[in-house]
């Protein structure tokens, strides 16, 4: 049995790729610690930010806003109920974000896809004849933007782990798809319209995320969201632990050598073609009407 590099007890946890093994007590601080530094690092907030966590309920984004909270930083929570009825999941992991944002005393603001936009994410996506994912993706990206810009909050947090930014990555490489490469970024710098995006929690697997917030006795929903089964990106999480077994440390190599020496040149060479505001809501778009609106006027009609 392994012991805790700090203290000797017995340890909870041992990661390969830091050669370090920690306790139940330990763990959490050395967890905090390293989120304090990526986000330094990375100049991911300022003192003068203000800062909007997207809380769905799941392990990471409950584990990100506690851990916000606990480094100082005054973060509150938009969460946004898509109306997903199969196994009750909206219901179930809306309980879960009030029940944080009453123990850590922080605000959490709630917005129905349903009264923003019309229809629910699996309505939508059956009218506008899109897979859920897509619908939802565009319509979590708007509004949490929107929501922001609207609120003076000026950084939108997410709780995306290692193993969501590698698995996204291995797609994105596997169809050479350049665009989404150029802006896979960690920290997506304000712009106009668009409020600047932050991901702490790039240096953590899903399974560290999920010890954190466990031992800190968080309740979150376990359950998968209904519409990511069969997703690619399971699949791809899937080869890439296989891989990670065969040779530790290769999940981080993989994404973090992307992001410092390939996305920076992605980046200028790709750049994002001109935002303009959407004829119809003003948000900002590549194309006349934005892709939201045109999914609602699907949606509606
Ligand atoms: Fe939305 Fe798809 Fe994620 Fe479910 S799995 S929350 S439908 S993006
Ligand atoms: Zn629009």
């Amino acid at each position: 049995m392994k012991r805790c590099l700090w203290c000797k007890q017995k340890a909870v946890i041992f990661m390969h790729e830091h050669r370090l093994a920690l306790c139940r007590d330990c763990y959490p601080n050395w967890f905090l610690r390293m989120t304090g530094r990526v986000i330094k690092d990375r100049h991911m907030i300022s003192p003068y930010d203000k800062t909007l966590v997207a809380v769905s309920g799941g392990k990471d984004s409950l584990g990100l806003w506690f851990a916000l909270t606990q480094l100082g930083y005054e973060a509150d929570g938009l969460y946004l109920d898509l109306g997903i009825s199969i196994d009750e999941y909206s219901t179930k992991s809306k309980q879960f974000a009030i029940q944080l944002s009453e123990r850590i005393q922080r605000p959490l603001h709630i917005l129905s896809v349903a009264e923003e936009v019309g229809r629910t994410v699996p309505d939508l996506a059956l009218a506008s004849h899109r897979e859920p994912c897509s619908a939802c993706g565009a319509v979590k990206r708007y509004l949490f933007n929107k929501f922001a810009l609207e609120h003076g909050y000026t950084v939108i947090a997410t709780g995306h782990n290692l193993d969501d930014e590698a698995a996204t990555l291995l797609g994105n490489v596997l169809r050479w798809q350049l665009g989404y490469l150029a802006r896979q970024a960690p920290v997506l710098p304000a712009k106009e319209g668009l409020v600047k995006r932050i991901k702490p929690f790039i240096r953590f697997t899903e399974k560290q995320v999920a010890l954190f917030t466990i031992l800190n006795g968080i309740p979150y929903i376990e359950q998968e969201c209904p519409f990511s089964e069969g997703a690619a990106s399971l699949f791809y999480k899937d080869l890439l632990n296989k891989i990670e077994e065969r040779s530790p440390g290769t999940k981080w190599a993989f994404y973090s050598q992307f992001v410092e020496q390939i996305q920076p040149l992605l980046d200028e060479k790709f750049p994002e073609p001109e935002l303009r505001p959407c004829s119809k809501c003003g948000m900002p778009t590549t194309a006349e009407v934005c892709s939201v609106c045109r999914i609602k006027e699907h949606a509606l009609s």
